[in-house]
């Protein structure tokens, strides 16, 4: 592939080298054909530039120079057709279709509005591709309204008088979005891209009124105004060809405001409205093709619709989950086992049944810590929380209640059972086999046990437990002591 240094030169030689034949031949001779063909090979050199950026760039810029491609190489396409069409086959279609991937070349760019440089795509993306395919009908309605229905009153394929007023207000609308987009945007890169590509859809959009208000009316191939055509080519061969991602590191231009979140996400629906609107053309002459346009975008937008809604239900589990769940062990937070707590004392209520609770506190901890590093200390803590998940029930539940202290729910058990449990957690903790670096680590646990059977007890129990821990540690640790919320005496266990 040509290195970016060597793009501006070759893309002025082809300029220079078209400026020649334009002033050799003109529109006479083999003029028309050579004007198309160094149009053709500035759109190659454009294509080839532009991969070669995607190729430089990362996430969203991989992304945006992905789709300018595309675009890129609907142009050349086009393009293509005009050289074939001038040098075989001179079919009448041929024109026309050629005509048609001039006039919409830039619909995968508008594609590019959709995507969000906050968040790093990962492979296939359900929600670009139904973007990608609303573009399509897009093309679709936009092939109908401004080519298949004017041409039964125009034998030829250029764009029809009538339909150009609302072909400069898509092209306009589309260059307002980019440069809507680019100062919505939050990442320097983001900024840039959108920003340069709107100020390149709005020379395009110039010179094109240019060609059809302008000077450019009713010139032919040959004449000097297809230099014009390949002097907008040399922008986004400057921006491919210079285009480093890391000049343009990924960092926040300016902090996310909500509002300009909301506006993004009403990009998506530039489409759908313009097909609506067109519609609504095609509908008074071809009421059937209408519909079958409209049924296709709504199906799309349905479907945006679903996948949206799919991944937002995703995200609010995920949030859950991690506003009630503890990083480091996967147990309950301290919020999350109050939760629970809560929701089985008032059960217990309605079922006059008993709540059990152990408060259960990682002996001499500080000195795992001090021996072996917080790593290590880390690692205990997890293998702490494992070994009491694995000897509860279903229904029962654990928390992180502090640093190396965890609180335990057991539903529908009075405190002797409780204790019964808390045994078993206290010889399970004491005999797992645990080793830091190779080096065998003992731990132990204390804990306090309490029950009640009200929401009115919550406070009282976590006191008597956390009372009966303290009582625990006092007399030597790896013990087990329980203390009755209404008597108030602490009984030892163990
Ligand atoms: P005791 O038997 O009296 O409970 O002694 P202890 O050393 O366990 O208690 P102390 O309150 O003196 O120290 C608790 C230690 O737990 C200190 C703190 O650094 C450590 N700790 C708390 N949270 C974490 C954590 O998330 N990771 C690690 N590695 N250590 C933690
Ligand atoms: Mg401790
Ligand atoms: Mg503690």
């Amino acid at each position: 592939m040509l290195s970016s240094r060597k793009v501006m030169p070759v893309a002025c030689l082809l300029w220079g080298m078209h400026a020649a034949v334009l002033l050799a031949f003109g529109t006479r001779g083999q003029g028309p054909r050579l004007s198309d063909l160094i149009q053709l090979a500035l759109g190659l050199l454009t294509v080839l530039t532009v991969l070669g950026a995607a190729k430089r760039s990362d996430s969203f810029g991989r992304y945006f120079w992905w789709l300018t491609a595309f675009s890129f190489s609907i142009l050349c396409t086009g393009q293509a057709l005009a050289v074939v069409n001038e040098v075989a086959v001179r079919s009448s279609s041929l024109p026309w279709v050629a005509n048609f991937l001039f006039t919409f070349w830039f619909i995968p760019f508008g594609v590019a509005l959709f995507l969000d440089p906050d968040h790093e795509l990962n492979g296939f993306d359900s929600l670009l591709m139904l973007d990608l395919a609303q573009a399509a009908i897009c093309s679709v309605a936009a092939y109908l309204f401004f080519f298949y229905l004017p041409a039964r009153e125009n034998a030829n394929s250029e764009l029809v008088h009538t339909v150009w007023e609302p072909y400069f207000l898509v092209y306009g609308l589309f260059v307002a979005a980019f440069l809507l987009r680019s100062r919505l945007a939050y990442t320097k890169a983001a900024r840039a891209l959108f920003g340069r590509v709107g100020c390149f859809v709005l020379i395009s959009a110039l010179s094109d009124a240019a060609y059809y208000y302008g000077p450019g009316l009713h010139l032919k191939t040959g004449d000097w105004f297809d230099l014009v055509w390949s002097a907008v080519f040399l922008i986004p061969l400057w921006t491919a060809s210079n285009w480093n991602s890391a000049g343009h590191a990924e960092l926040p231009a300016a902090p996310v405001q909500s509002r300009a979140m909301v506006i993004i996400q009403v990009f998506p629906l530039l489409y759908p409205l313009l097909i609506l609107v067109m519609s609504a053309g095609i509908a008074r002459e071809r009421i059937e093709l209408a519909s079958i346009v409209v049924f296709a975008c709504f199906a799309c937008s349905s479907a945006r619709l679903l996948v949206t809604q799919h991944r937002l239900l995703n995200v609010q589990r995920l949030l859950r989950h991690e506003a009630s769940h503890d990083g480091l062990t996967g147990v309950r937070n301290r919020m999350g086992i109050l939760g629970a707590l809560r929701v089985e004392l008032e059960r217990s209520e309605r079922h006059d049944g008993q709540v059990g609770i152990i408060m259960a506190d990682a002996d001499r901890f500080k000195l795992v810590n001090d021996s072996f590093g917080h790593d290590a200390g880390d690692t205990v803590l997890r293998k702490i929380a494992a070994e009491i998940s694995g000897c509860l029930r279903p229904y029962d539940y654990v928390g992180r209640y502090g640093g190396e202290e965890f609180l335990i729910v057991v539903p529908g058990c009075s405190a002797a059972e409780t204790v019964q449990l808390a045994e078993r957690i206290r010889v399970q903790v004491a005999d797992c086999a645990l080793s830091v670096s190779g080096a065998p680590v003992v731990v132990t646990v204390s804990m306090g046990v309490a029950s009640g059977s009200s929401l009115e007890d919550l406070e009282a129990m976590l006191r008597a437990a956390d009372a009966a821990l303290y009582t625990a540690k006092h007399h030597g640790r790896n013990r087990v002591e329980v203390k009755e919320l209404r008597t108030g005496v602490t009984a030892r266990a163990r």
